[in-house]
């Protein structure tokens, strides 16, 4: 089916990678050290972070990344997922709340074997039980440098016997490799980032470009124009503001190649309609006439007035229909407070 759309509409944004527990994060304490490269920030901003997550904190966190989703005009995130002290169950904990508010969700957990063996058996139990059990999901690695080997072809052979990808962090500092990977990836795989990766690496599966993540983080420019594999947008985890993520998409392109336009870095956006097919079907009618790529490539303050998800209106005058926002944030303030102290005592 395809939508009759108006000028001031499209169907709804897809997020292709993101980070649902860390819609907290904002306001966290400052880390213990000044982190003086992507390891640091890793070890100690995100890797804190996670370890401090709770069901209550996970679920105050998706609803508040839900609520998000909905003001920014995305309909369908992709979500990557851990909590390693925390991780049976921890992603219907997603799912749900992401039902409760009304936007669609494909959640995994990000196997690591950085907790041990237990904890990667624990990670691959995990989305086997949500696969099993209906949810709608993939299987998720953290990446290549965090897994051993056999853990690696375990989670290839989990997401062939369900029938879905792996969802894999590739080559986004210099630290990672992909050797491993290279055998067993397929085109349903999503591949995030792949900034160190050579123009001809043979991986096969979309890549995910995160353009403000890989900015923030200075582990360099992916320039995945250069790559045959398709191409998507993520916003790692910092909100689901898609349209600001395609204009950080265009500029970056732009500053290091001035013929390049805008309809390249929308074809990225649109690629998230092959990953999450539904997303098409929903409708979001803007506060801007002509949705059009060279447009909205120099326009901000671009938002939805209304959002309609699998034919249900769940954003209207500003608001959620479906959930009270403002109690949504009440309780996500409280569930941040809780985060923030425990990150607090594990200094
Ligand atoms: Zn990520």
């Amino acid at each position: 089916m395809e939508l009759t759309l108006a000028p001031n509409q499209t169907p709804g944004l897809v997020c292709a990678h993101t980070h649902i527990y860390s819609a907290l994060a904002r306001g966290m304490p400052a880390p213990p050290g000044v982190p003086a490269n992507f390891m640091g920030i890793l070890e100690l901003v995100w890797w804190r972070l996670d370890r401090a997550l709770d069901a209550d904190i996970l679920y105050h966190s998706a609803r508040l990344a839900a609520l998000d989703a909905l003001e920014s005009g995305a309909t369908a995130l992709i979500d990557h997922h851990e909590s390693p002290n925390f991780i049976e169950g921890s992603l219907s904990i997603i799912a749900d709340a992401f039902a409760e508010v009304g936007v669609a969700v494909n959640t995994t957990y990000g196997v690591t074997d950085r907790h041990g063996p237990e904890g990667a058996a624990a990670g691959l139990a995990e989305n086997d039980r949500f696969l099993s059990e209906g949810g709608k999901g993939m299987v998720g690695l953290h990446a290549a440098f965090t897994c051993e080997p056999d853990t690696i072809a375990a989670a290839a052979e989990l997401a062939n016997k369900h029938g879905v990808g792996v969802h894999v962090h590739v080559a986004e500092g210099d630290v990672d490799t992909w050797d491993d990977l290279e055998d067993l990836t397929a085109d349903n795989w999503l591949l995030i980032h792949g900034v160190h990766l050579p123009d001809d690496h043979g991986l096969l599966g979309t890549m995910v470009h995160n353009p403000r993540s890989n900015m923030n983080n200075s582990v360099g420019y992916a320039d995945p124009a250069r790559f045959s594999n398709p191409v998507a947008l993520g916003t790692d985890g910092i909100g689901s503001d898609m349209l600001d993520e395609f204009r950080l998409a265009f500029v970056k392109g732009r500053e290091l190649d001035v013929t390049t336009t805008p309809d390249t870095a929308w074809g990225w956006l649109e690629a998230g309609w092959d990953l999450f097919p539904e997303a098409k079907n929903d409708r979001v009618t803007w506060n801007y006439e002509l949705m059009d790529p060279w447009r909205l490539a120099y326009s901000t303050n671009v938002h939805p007035t209304q959002v309609e998800i699998g034919g249900e209106i769940v954003f209207a005058n500003g608001a959620a229909t479906k959930v009270d926002g403002a109690e949504i944030r009440a309780k996500a303030a409280e569930a941040a407070q809780r985060l923030f102290a425990k990150l607090e005592e594990m200094k």
